[in-house]
């Protein structure tokens, strides 16, 4: 179903594609990098299906064999590897699903051969140490039909040996009107929603598309901001009931502190451009300006690394009320009357 002409943004990495199935000069090894949202496993499924589609095009025909069986998840030349932990891609999984699989010729039904063999290791920094030195043999010596694509969004996590083997494509942000379009065209996304989305999530269309349509953050959003309006104002004791209430988001956190960072980082913008234009909570004004007169430069720093704190915090596992409740005190503490 989908095709590049489909997909939002990228531009270059579709360009890089395009050209090189033209000029017959596709790669062995590909990492494709990017954040988590921004779209690294559909672009991978159209670039993979157009690679096999048996017209041999830089578009893929959609009406071959290979690209019925690639619209359906079925190709049998195009595999997805899977792993069993979640925070694991050992290497006996790298050994059974590539480097055993690989040596065998692709598919062929008799009248019609797959170009090529796909492999795509979806998460590749969960791939461990031992792992990527299994997966680095085959890359440095791939089969002629062989291609490898690592998705990731962190590639410190990758040896070098193995990225400077593969062709590295990064995912750069999609363009802000290109991201609204598509949540209020194809998604009926309200406009103010889906430009709030869209200055939150930077780019980041799969983000975008989540915030803009998710009421669990909706809520998450609106309870933080009303907390965030008052919070100078506030007593210790209604500081502490807060945090307790909070803990019903706890599954959320993260969404929860990206909203306070996006909070202070507006308040530090307004106190620097005195201007709502480049505040991501447009209609938070009125409250960013009173806000910022009563929060210094060094208020708003010690704010954001509080957040910072936080998140490492939460990731300790952490009694969570005591830390929320400290987190909040310290916000209070930054303002100045
Ligand atoms: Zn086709």
């Amino acid at each position: 179903m989908a095709n590049f002409a489909d997909i939002i943004g990228h531009e270059d990495i579709i360009q890089h594609f395009k050209m090189s199935i033209e000029r017959n000069m596709v790669s062995h090894a590909y990492i494709i990098n990017g954040e988590k949202g921004s779209g690294k496993k559909t672009l991978t499924k159209v670039i993979a299906k157009t690679l096999e589609c048996e017209s041999g095009d830089p578009d893929a025909c959609d009406n071959c064999h290979s690209c019925k069986q690639a619209d359906s998840g079925n190709h049998p030349d195009i595999k997805w590897i899977t792993h069993d932990k979640p925070n694991l891609i050992s290497i006996d999984e790298v050994r059974e699903q590539i480097n055993d699989d690989i040596i065998k010729k692709p598919y062929t039904d008799g009248e019609y051969t797959s170009r090529y063999k796909i492999y795509i290791v979806n998460d590749a920094h969960l791939l461990n140490p031992q792992a990527q030195n299994a997966l680095l043999k085959t890359i440095e010596e791939p089969p002629e039909y062989a291609i490898i694509f690592l998705l990731t969004n962190n590639l410190d996590k990758l040896l070098p040996t193995i990225v400077s083997r593969c062709v590295v494509l990064n995912m750069k942000p999609v363009r802000e009107m290109d991201v609204i379009n598509y949540l209020t065209t194809v998604l009926n996304v309200p406009e103010e929603q889906a430009y709030f989305s869209e200055r939150f999530a930077f780019g980041n269309l799969g983000k975008a598309v989540r915030l803009a349509t998710s009421e669990n953050y909706k809520e998450i959003r609106d309870t933080t901001v009303r907390l965030l309006r008052q919070i100078y104002n506030m007593e210790t004791e209604d500081i502490l009931a807060v945090a307790k209430r909070l803990s019903d988001y706890r599954l959320d956190m993260q969404d929860l502190m990206d909203i306070m960072q996006m909070w202070y980082r507006d308040i530090l913008m307004f106190k620097i451009t005195n201007s709502p234009n480049q505040l991501v909570f447009k209609d938070e004004y009125t409250a960013m300006k009173k806000q910022s007169a009563h929060i210094s430069y060094e208020g708003i720093d010690n704010v954001i690394k509080a957040l910072d704190k936080m998140k490492l915090r939460l990731e300790a596992n952490v009694n969570f009320d005591v830390a929320m409740e400290l987190l909040l005190m310290t916000i209070k503490e930054n303002y100045n009357g």
